[in-house]
């Protein structure tokens, strides 16, 4: 029944230039998110974005991936008219026959939007033609304009559009209309959740992952493909940036005091971080932490780990209870991936007991005796860029 998907967009406050670089990268994700279907066309009719199709057989698939694409409030599933009246009232009637196929419909009202002012017939007017011509053909149903069981919406642009639904979607604002950064992603649950959240504003993101193959295995990298690809489904393309730091982690051990490894080694994360986010071109950092939820993760760690580096982190996990960022990691889909057991390389290297109020003067103390640049200039010549 459906030909094309129309596609209303949010923060409309948004004026100007902004508008546009914010319509242009929407489209651009669309066509990403898109890129599995044949027989597209995108384009933009006053105020909304219309996906076009000429495989109707694609359009439930369609739908599915449009509904997590940042940038759109609502979908509606529509009918692309031509517009000449008897057309549209003909196919708003077709429209209703098919819903009343389906569903039991005692009561409909038509609601027309007429964003075209030369379209001759008036709002209400049209309305009242179209309603006319569904009585008329459907003896047992009629219009209730306050609850009614069915709306047929027919939206006057360019083009006539022809619809029935309005399905909320996720909102936020299109990735890379905001900026670029780069997440730590380990095979966690927290950090794929941050990176969603960043996204959701519009911040094109890339990922970063550590390991320390042999130690840590070939399935856990997996785990995070696989991560990384569950959030490109919002995110849109998801550069993975794949580096060994187990000669840091050897030399940790070799050199400095065991509860002391989880912060040292945070430390080096951020630098190696840091340095890959400044070469291509990304603004800040973003990490999956939660305030207190872990050693790490106490203000006294926080405020030794950030030390290292010069660039502003996001943390937007950062007030979360622990069940409220599960809840949300099942709702975007990366909740199951993350529960695979395979160990990250904090967990092969944590020690049993971390500290917890780490002082800034002992961590300086530890590091200087390790060669800092030597080992990340060691470590990142172990990229591999997915
Ligand atoms: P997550 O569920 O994201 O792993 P966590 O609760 O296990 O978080 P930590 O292990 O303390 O918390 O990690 C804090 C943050 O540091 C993570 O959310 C992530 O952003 C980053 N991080 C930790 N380990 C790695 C890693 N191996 N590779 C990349 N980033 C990491
Ligand atoms: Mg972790």
């Amino acid at each position: 029944m459906y030909n094309i998907v129309s596609a209303s967009f949010g923060e409309i406050f948004l004026k100007g230039k902004n508008r546009g670089n914010f319509e242009h990268q929407l489209v651009e994700q669309i066509k990403f998110a898109l890129k599995e279907f044949k027989g597209i066309t995108i384009y933009k009719d006053l105020g909304k974005v219309f996906i076009e199709t000429t495989n109707i057989d694609d359009m439930d698939g369609i739908i599915q991936k449009t509904r997590k694409i940042f940038g759109i409030v609502s979908i509606s599933p529509s009918i692309k008219v031509e517009k000449d009246p008897e057309k549209i009232y003909e196919k708003a009637v077709e429209l209703f026959g098919y819903l009343k196929e389906n569903q039991n419909i005692k009561t409909f009202k038509v609601n027309t939007k007429r964003g075209d002012k030369n379209f001759p017939i008036k709002s209400m007017d049209f309305s009242a033609e179209a309603g006319g011509k569904i009585l008329a053909a459907f003896n047992d149903v009629s219009v209730d304009v306050h609850n009614p069981d069915a709306e047929i919406l027919i939206d006057i642009k360019k083009s006539c559009y022809i619809s029935s639904e309005k399905i909320k979607t996720v909102g936020g604002m299109p990735v890379g209309s905001c900026g670029k950064a780069l997440l730590l992603l380990s095979g966690g649950i927290d950090s794929p959740v941050a990176g969603y959240m960043i996204a959701k504003r519009g911040v094109a993101v890339n990922a970063i992952y550590f390991h320390t193959y042999p130690f840590t295995s070939e399935r856990a990298n997996e785990k995070v493909k696989q991560l990384k690809e569950r959030l490109e489904e919002y995110c849109g393309k998801i550069k993975l940036f794949s580096i060994n730091i187990l000669e840091i982690h050897k030399a940790i051990k070799e050199f400095c005091r065991e509860d002391e490894t989880t912060i040292l080694a945070r430390r080096f994360m951020m630098r190696i971080a840091e340095r890959i986010a400044r070469e291509n071109s990304m603004e800040m950092l973003i990490t999956g932490e939660s305030l207190g939820q872990v050693a790490s993760q106490t203000m006294k760690s926080m405020i030794v780990i950030e030390n290292a580096i010069d660039m502003p982190i996001l943390k937007p996990l950062i007030g979360m209870d622990k069940t409220e960022i599960i809840e949300r990691a099942r709702e975007i889909g990366t909740y199951e991936t993350s529960i695979l057991p395979y160990d990250d390389c904090c967990s092969v290297f944590a020690p049993s007991h971390p500290v917890i109020n780490p002082k800034m003067d002992n961590i300086i103390k530890s590091e200087s005796k390790l060669n800092v640049d030597e080992l990340i200039e060691k470590c990142i010549s172990t990229i591999e860029i997915l």
